[in-house]
């Protein structure tokens, strides 16, 4: 593992310690982001960084570094592993104080952390996975990337127990999104995939897929679809910054697409691996 990133400091994993009074451990009160580096490069660091900023602004914590100062610490984390394909970790939280209290103090100091762990980018588009459809049971902010998983991480315990790979939420009879990816369906040869609201996280490989959609010339519509239409659907998908474009063939029982993998799928899936960055993030 390379050396941990921790308050303007660079030490081992086995040093790096926070206090047990810090609001992220006894209250979850902080946000997170995922860079995905490629031999060095990251994949839209101006999106994880505009996306770190909005999770910050949205809980009221300045951001403690610039584009710049964080581009520079995520570098010399992927550096740290080899051929620098890294995921980089991105942790910020309140801060600590004693007594603990609900309501925070004004003059808290964040404490920021980041760390990187060694990756492999999918070579081939991935087989189709089976998703389970369940309940979205998470908060009404889905769109802060907060440290505060504990419905995602049930979700994610309850789809395993069932052998699927991923939950896919629906709240209402529409489908938001799943505990750690963005959700695609094709009809009629249309890319849909629910808008960008407080009901999902804005994902940046959701982003990236629906402008090479675009580059591609294939139709698509943000708009929320329902648990009937996903049924009916021709090709379903799901996205993240680790899977990039990973094909569903079943939602519970239901076979997608004959649990194939579809061609507009596959198209996005390749033009993704087409597209993964090979120079330097910031112009
Ligand atoms: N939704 C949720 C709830 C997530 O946790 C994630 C990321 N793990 C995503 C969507 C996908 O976001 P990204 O494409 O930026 O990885």
């Amino acid at each position: 593992m390379s050396l941990v990133y921790l308050n303007g400091q660079w030490q081992r994993p086995e040093e790096a310690a926070v206090s047990v009074f810090d609001r992220g451990f006894l209250f979850a009160d902080g946000i997170y982001e995922v860079v995905p580096f490629y031999q060095g490069y990251p994949l839209e660091f101006e999106a994880h960084f505009a996306r770190l900023e909005n999770s910050l602004q949205a809980i009221n914590i300045p951001n403690p570094h610039t584009q710049t100062e964080w581009l520079s610490i995520c570098q010399t984390l992927a550096e740290g592993i080899a051929n620098a394909n890294a995921i980089i970790y991105i942790q910020v939280t309140r801060g600590a104080e004693y007594p603990r209290q609900h309501l925070p103090s004004n003059s808290l100091t964040p404490t920021v952390m980041a760390t990187a762990s060694a990756w492999t980018p999918p070579e081939t588009t991935a087989p189709p996975v089976r998703v389970e459809l369940m309940d979205d049971i998470r908060w009404l902010r889905c769109d802060i990337k907060s440290i505060s998983l504990l419905g995602n991480i049930l979700l994610k315990q309850q789809a395993a127990q069932c052998g699927a790979f991923e939950p896919i939420l629906q709240r209402a009879g529409r489908i938001t999104e799943g505990a750690s990816c963005n959700y695609f369906m094709v009809k009629n040869g249309v890319l849909f995939t629910p808008p960008k609201d407080n009901l999902i996280l804005p994902g940046i490989t959701r982003d990236w897929v629906l402008s090479l959609a675009h580059q591609c010339g294939i139709p698509v519509e943000e708009q929320a679809f329902s648990v009937d239409d996903l049924m009916q659907a021709d090709e379903c998908f799901l996205t993240s910054s680790t899977r990039e474009v990973q094909p569903v063939g079943f939602i519970g029982e239901t076979a997608i697409a004959n649990a194939k993998l579809g061609p507009i799928t596959e198209q996005l899936a390749q033009a993704f691996r087409m597209s993964r960055p090979q120079g330097p993030a910031l112009a």
